[in-house]
C-alpha cells in the first residue's frame, strides 16, 4: 500500500528572521532528494488542510489559539519567545502544519495509505497546552493524535518522539491522558531544559548526555520503548520525526548516524504492523544541517514505503 507525503506550499513562506536555523530550505532539501533517489514519484502527494478551530482546541485551550491568531502581524516579525517568532505568512503554516497530521490520520484510518509523512514546518512538539516556544506554535503531532481518538475512536494511540529535545508540549498535553503512550528520547541538559521522570504505561522518558551515540540510543530505545509499546499494544503509531540528533547538527551532542533513523523507523513500522495495521502517522521536527536532515528525513522516509 501507498504512502502518503504531506506538505503545502505556505510551509516554506513561514520564516523567523536572517539565519534562523528553523528555515524554509529544511523542506526544499528533503523534496531535492527524494527526486534524486527517484522515490518521490512513489509517494502519494497531498496537500495539506488547515486545521479548523475544533481540532487545534482538542488539545490546546480556545485562548491559546486565538492568542496566536492575535499575534499575526501583518509585516516583520512578532516575537512570542526568544527563538519563536510570528511573520505574516506562519498563522497559515502553523494551520497546515497542524491540519497536515489530521489529513494523514484520516489517510491511514480510511485505509487509502498505510503509512504517512508530513514534511511540515513550523514543528510542534515543544509547543504546551498554552504555550508557544521553541520554534513550536501548536502541537502538530498530539493534533493528529486527538483527531485519531475522538473522530476515529480510537483507545491507544503511542506517540514515538526521537527528536533531540524532549517534547515538553507533547507530554504537556496528554499528561492525564492514559489513551496515549508517549515514548521520547532526548538529550539532557539540553533545551527545554527539563528532564521528567517516567510514568509506567503511559510516558517512557529516555535521556541521554551529550555524545551518548548510536549504542547507547539503540539500548534506550530497545530496553525501554519496546517493552511499553508491545504491552500497550498501540492502534496507530505517531511519530515526532526529529532529527537533530545527527552527529552533524550543531544544535545538539547525541552523535546519531542516519543509519539509526532507518533503524528507529523499522522499530516503529514493526511496532505498527503488530499491532495497528501498520499504521504509521510521522511528522517533522528539528533537523537543522541541511544535509543530514535531507539524509535523515529521506533514510525515514524509505524506511516507512519498504519497512
Ligand atoms: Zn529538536
Amino acid at each position: 500500500m501507498p504512502v502518503a507525503f504531506i506538505t503545502h506550499p505556505a510551509c516554506r513562506l513561514h520564516q523567523m528572521g536572517e539565519g534562523h536555523p528553523e528555515q524554509p530550505a529544511r523542506l526544499d532539501v528533503i523534496e531535492e532528494l527524494l527526486h534524486a533517489r527517484q522515490l518521490h514519484d512513489f509517494l502519494r502527494h497531498h496537500e495539506a488542510p488547515r486545521a479548523t478551530f475544533e481540532q487545534l482546541a482538542r488539545v490546546h485551550p480556545r485562548s491559546h489559539v486565538e492568542h496566536v491568531a492575535a499575534q499575526s502581524p501583518a509585516e516583520g516579525l512578532a516575537r512570542l519567545d526568544p527563538d519563536t517568532a510570528m511573520c505574516p505568512d506562519t498563522l497559515e503554516a502553523a494551520l497546515r502544519a497542524a491540519g497536515a497530521n489530521v489529513l494523514a490520520t484520516d489517510l491511514v484510518m480510511g485505509g487509502q495509505v498505510r503509512r504517512a509523512f508530513c514534511s511540515v514546518r513550523p514543528p510542534g512538539h515543544h509547543a504546551e497546552r498554552a504555550q508557544a516556544m521553541g520554534f513550536c506554535f501548536f502541537n502538530n503531532v498530539t493534533v493528529g493524535a486527538a483527531h485519531a481518538l475522538e473522530e476515529h475512536g480510537l483507545e491507544r494511540v503511542a506517540i514515538l518522539d526521537f527528536d533531540v529535545h524532549l517534547g515538553n508540549g507533547t507530554e504537556d498535553i496528554f499528561k492525564n491522558d492514559r489513551r496515549v503512550l508517549i515514548c521520547s528520547s532526548f538529550q539532557y541538559p539540553l533545551y527545554p531544559g527539563l528532564n521528567p521522570g517516567s510514568v509506567p504505561g503511559h510516558i517512557v522518558n529516555c535521556a541521554l548526555p551529550p555524545g551518548a551515540g548510536s549504542e547507547a540510543f539503540r539500548k534506550a530505545v530497545t530496553q525501554h520503548w519496546l517493552p511499553a509499546l508491545e504491552a500497550f499494544a498501540p492502534q496507530l503509531v505517531f511519530v515526532s520525526a526529529g532529527f537533530d540528533g545527527h552527529v552533524a547538527d550543531e544544535l545538539a551532542e547525541l552523535r546519531l548516524s542516519t543509519a539509526d533513523y532507518a533503524w528507529v523507523t523499522d522499530l516503529a513500522c514493526g511496532v505498527a504492523d503488530r499491532h495497528a495495521q501498520g499504521r504509521v502517522v510521522s511528522t517533522l521536527e528539528g533537523g537543522y544541517d541541511l544535509p543530514a536532515l535531507a539524509a535523515s528525513a529521506v533514510a525515514h522516509i524509505d524506511r516507512l514505503m519498504t519497512s
